[in-house]
């Protein structure tokens, strides 16, 4: 089968969360098992052009509603899968992907429409006609309906004939793609289409037109597929996604364990270490309190935590919680940024406690790592979670999670067998999880290395998930 793989970010290039790692490794897997898939992003201008040799493959021009652009298209390898960038200087050349700080960039509409556009006028540069068009998040909505619109009713396009199907995959329902009303021609579709497909309380929802228009729906795990239709995480879209409910499927992400293993991990200060020797997890954990100050007991776990700062991560609870976990004797290090106020909070905290809370407020990769390997717990008390990567390295790095259960935390993680959860969202049950671990640490080695063993012997490698996308790709092609 031919795919073509659209992101709007893709590591090592460019990356603000989850959908970076997932971009980067399921495409190379699917490669893997016979297709040819071809991943696509924005040429980003802040992207690390040093981490592959780059050349150009095409010039180009993409009809926007208000006139013809100019793009280019550039090629890269990354893990045996060509990955290609649409460069246009005045939409992607900027300091931030989407926005600065919590400020979007207010030409976002156009700016991806673009995207989509030119992904489809690239392929007829490249002669790559693709059975399936598989998009990501809302920056590749507005591609299902332009496909079958335009290229498919309107124009009769000779080159998308077949028409390539779409598959739409929601890594987060609650960035959706919202715009005014006023901006709906930059999306070039007959305005008939705005009020049942598109509209969303007065605004154009770019979300919601592609689960309309998509062939097949896909999100990151099966209990958050069911959340977003049942529960206030569907944030709207919850009876739009139960029109589709035959066509939806939840899928879990994978892990690249190439990137993530104790075994060959370059970013714990060049050491390693795996479940039959885990010496090296000592001397990770002990120079990593050396960095951030914090005395080297045995009986104090140290309990990390990497997120970015909003509410959806829970810290909301964090803020009501931290104090109490400090008081069961054990050391917290927090890698994140995002909402002030919790950056604020977490610097108090530190100042209050400079013994026992390590904070670094940014985005450091290196130390995404450090952590992961040096904790002892690894904390997501996440209000929801689609998917969730952080648990799932954990369990192989041998680090155990303390887990809300939903979405994809619910799905990977399983109370006194490979980490602690639960389930209400307030304070005490939180509390109770977080206790049970540190007691389990503290007062039963044995039983913690058991669950240590369990935990590093899991396997969620992408194979498997691969696999589930190229049944939806079949169940919508026939082929
Ligand atoms: P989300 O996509 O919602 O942010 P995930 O758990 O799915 O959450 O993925 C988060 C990814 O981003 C992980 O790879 C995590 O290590 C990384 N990450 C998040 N915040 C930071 C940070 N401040 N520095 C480095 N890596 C980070």
């Amino acid at each position: 089968m031919k795919i073509l793989y659209l992101s709007p970010e893709i590591a090592p290039f460019a990356k603000t969360g989850g959908l970076a790692d997932v971009a980067r490794a399921l495409p190379p897997a699917i490669s893997e098992l016979g297709h040819d898939i071809r991943t696509m992003m924005p040429r980003y201008f802040n992207f690390d052009a040093g981490a592959a040799p780059m050349e150009r493959a095409l010039k180009f021009t993409v009809g926007m509603h208000n006139g013809l652009r100019a793009a280019s298209l550039w090629k890269t390898e990354s893990g045996g899968a060509p990955v290609y960038f649409i460069a246009n200087e005045e939409f992607f050349f900027r300091d931030g992907l989407y926005g600065i700080g919590d400020r979007d960039y207010p030409d976002n509409l156009e700016r991806f429409v673009f995207f989509c556009k030119a992904a489809l006028e690239a392929c007829r540069g490249i002669g790559f006609l693709p059975d399936v068009i598989h998009c990501n998040d809302w920056q590749t909505a507005a591609l299902p309906a332009i496909l079958k619109l335009i290229y498919g009713v309107y124009r009769r396009d000779p080159f998308f004939d077949p028409l390539p199907r779409a598959v739409y995959s929601i890594h987060n329902l609650s960035y959706q793609g919202r715009f005014t009303e006023d901006l709906w021609p930059v999306l070039s579709i007959p305005r008939s289409y705005y009020t049942y497909d598109f509209e969303f309380y007065g605004q154009i929802n770019l979300s919601k037109g592609a689960i309309h228009f998509a062939d097949a729906v896909t999100t990151v795990s099966e209990t958050y597929a069911r959340e977003i239709r049942e529960t206030e995480f569907g944030y709207g879209l919850q009876g739009s996604l139960e029109n589709r409910r035959a066509d939806l499927h939840g899928i879990l992400n994978g892990v690249d364990y190439i990137e993530w293993n104790p075994e060959v991990d370059p970013h714990a200060y060049g050491i390693t270490y795996s479940a039959d020797d885990l010496s090296g997890k000592r001397e990770i954990k002990s120079r990593l309190r050396a960095e951030y100050g914090l005395p080297n007991k045995d009986d104090v776990p140290v309990i990390g935590m990497v997120a970015r700062f909003v509410q959806q991560k829970g810290m909301d609870l964090m803020v009501d919680c931290a104090e109490h976990i400090l008081r069961l004797n054990a050391q917290l290090l927090v890698l994140g940024s995002g909402d002030p106020q919790y950056q604020d909070f977490f610097e108090g905290l530190r100042r209050a406690h400079p013994d026992r809370v390590g904070i670094y407020i940014g985005f450091n990769n290196a130390l995404a790592h450090k952590i992961e390997a040096g904790a002892d717990i690894f904390l997501m008390p996440s209000h929801f979670e689609p998917c969730g990567l952080n648990q799932i390295y954990s369990l192989r790095y041998g680090t155990l999670p303390v887990v809300r259960l939903t979405g994809g935390l619910a799905d990977t993680i399983r109370d006194g067998e490979n980490g602690f959860t639960f389930s209400a969202f307030s304070v005490f049950p939180f509390y109770e999880a977080v206790r049970r671990a540190v007691d389990t640490f503290r007062n039963q080695p044995e039983e913690w290395r058991k669950m240590m063993r369990a935990a590093m012997a899991e396997d969620y490698s992408w194979k498997k998930s691969a696999e589930k996308y190229i049944d939806v790709y079949r169940s919508i092609t026939g082929k």
